[in-house]
């Protein structure tokens, strides 16, 4: 299949004049050859879905189909296909018997109108459907095999569904390329569902890369600076130039992200920082439920810039205009100190990640860790996952304590990937000697 084809459907059908990335482009174009089985892994909303509609779209004799977990899920996207003029359908519970029998009749019929079947992995299950298949199979008509959201296989994942487990031998059976896609990078998930899915040894991968560019990470350290509170003061007012921003709507206002281990630290730093005219907030699971809403919703609004938090604020959060996130301590693995900076610059412009660390601070976590240890002796299990956390822990320590290559490989190898090219985007890359003269006054002053 020829790249103008590909390009004339994007526009004829989606009405997209290019495509939304580079990844996306070359997903498609490779999908499109029905040469591999595919594993797409990129962030929610980058068009994930696109990738196995165009193809679906220009084999247009034969029928994709997709697994998806969620009925609710699965309307949206064949509504929105409709609307488009393409012939979706879903095979499911909820529809009627008239209804799924002229489906049927279409899909065995010898020049079937529906291009893209959706099912849900229980329905997968079913005898009909595997029935259904088989024909399908056997008559040569599918075009692909979809798992959407495929992280569903991994136990490892946030969203197991037994059945998806199932669409492996599924697939086994039929001699079809097979597309996994899902926005969950971890690599034992990555694993699980190459393996789960039998996705053929020479199966091409286009993954996001875990690097991201526009953060600038570094460290400093509290206990050799002349006043703390001042120094994070200055980076707050150069992160968030309040002057230049202040005839800028409240929403659309720079804001940031101060984490600290304990509810006591996040009450103690906003209220230093209110007290030297820098707006906060605090926020922590002590609060009322009321005041939790009503505090993120003022950060969110732009009302208050800065909110000092701990680790359970940030899920769904979504401001695309958070310059800076600082953790007021220490980050507890590479995982979540790479997902919680992560919130910052999501709208791919420079932002900053720092770390204040201090010992005190680290010696509590390692305390905590070492009592989680004691209570899981016996459970293999738990013990297995307090290791990791130890593990985890241990990195983030090397990184502040004694850093020796650039802030962004610590998440390159948590991701298995090379490491990327920084371009002075951390305080090592940028100017390594002082960050060596930094840490060794913090360690001679730390023995002390
Ligand atoms: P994902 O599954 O990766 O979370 P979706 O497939 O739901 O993402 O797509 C997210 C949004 O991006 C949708 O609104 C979709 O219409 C849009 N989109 C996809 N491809 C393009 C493109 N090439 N140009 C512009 N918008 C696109
Ligand atoms: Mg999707
Ligand atoms: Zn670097």
């Amino acid at each position: 299949m020829d790249n103008a084809t590909i390009f004339a459907a994007l526009k004829s059908y989606f009405k997209f004049e290019k495509f939304k990335s580079q990844l996306q482009e070359h997903a498609v174009l490779e999908i499109c050859q029905r040469n591999h089985d595919v594993y797409v892994s990129m962030p929610t909303g980058s068009g994930k879905s696109l990738c196995y509609q165009l193809p679906a779209v220009l084999y247009d004799t034969m029928i994709t189909i997709v697994f998806s977990p969620l009925l609710a899920l699965i309307k949206d996207q064949v509504d929105a296909l409709l609307a488009l003029k393409i012939r979706a359908a879903s095979l499911n519970s909820k529809i009627t018997k008239t209804e799924r029998e002229s489906l049927i009749a279409d899909l065995k019929s010898t020049s079937p109108n529906t291009r893209l079947l959706y099912v849900t992995p229980e329905q997968a299950a079913t005898k009909t459907f595997k029935e259904l298949f088989d024909n399908l199979c056997k008559f040569n008509k599918i075009a692909f095999i979809v798992v959407d959201e495929a992280h569903c296989v991994s136990e490892w994942g946030h969203d197991f569904r037994p059945d998806y487990l199932k669409l492996g031998t599924l697939r086994e059976n039929c001699k079809v390329p097979c597309l996994a896609l899902t926005a969950t990078a971890g690599k034992q998930v990555t694993k699980d569902i190459i393996s789960s899915l039998k996705l053929a040894p020479d199966h091409k991968v286009f993954k996001t890369s875990c690097f991201r560019s526009n953060l600038f990470y570094d460290v400093f350290f509290p206990n050799i600076l002349p006043d703390p509170f001042k120094h994070l003061k200055q980076f707050i007012e150069t992160t968030l130039q309040f002057e230049k921003e202040k005839d800028l709507q409240n929403d659309k206002k720079s804001c940031g992200i101060i984490y600290c281990r304990t509810r006591e630290q996040t009450e103690v730093l906003a209220s230093k920082l209110n007290s030297m005219k820098i707006k906060s907030l605090c926020y922590h699971a002590g609060l009322k439920n009321h005041e939790r809403l009503e505090f993120q919703e003022m950060w969110q609004k732009g009302e208050v810039p800065v909110i000092c938090a701990t680790i359970s604020f940030g899920m769904g959060v979504d401001k695309a205009s958070v310059r800076f996130v600082v953790h007021w301590g220490v980050p507890k693995d590479p995982a979540s100190f790479y997902q919680e900076t992560g919130r910052a610059g999501r709208d791919g412009k420079p932002s900053w990640c720092r770390v204040y660390y201090n010992r005190a601070d680290s010696k509590a976590v390692e305390f905590h860790l070492s009592q989680d240890l004691g209570k899981a002796s016996g459970k293999e299990a738990k013990k297995l996952n307090v290791e990791n956390a130890v593990k985890g822990f241990k990195k983030v320590l090397e990184y502040c304590e004694n850093p020796s290559e650039c802030r962004h490989v610590l998440f390159s190898n948590h991701f298995e990937e090379p490491p990327p090219k920084c371009k002075k985007n951390c305080d090592w890359c940028k100017d390594k000697k002082s960050v060596k003269e930094m840490v060794e006054t913090f360690l001679i002053k730390s023995v002390q």
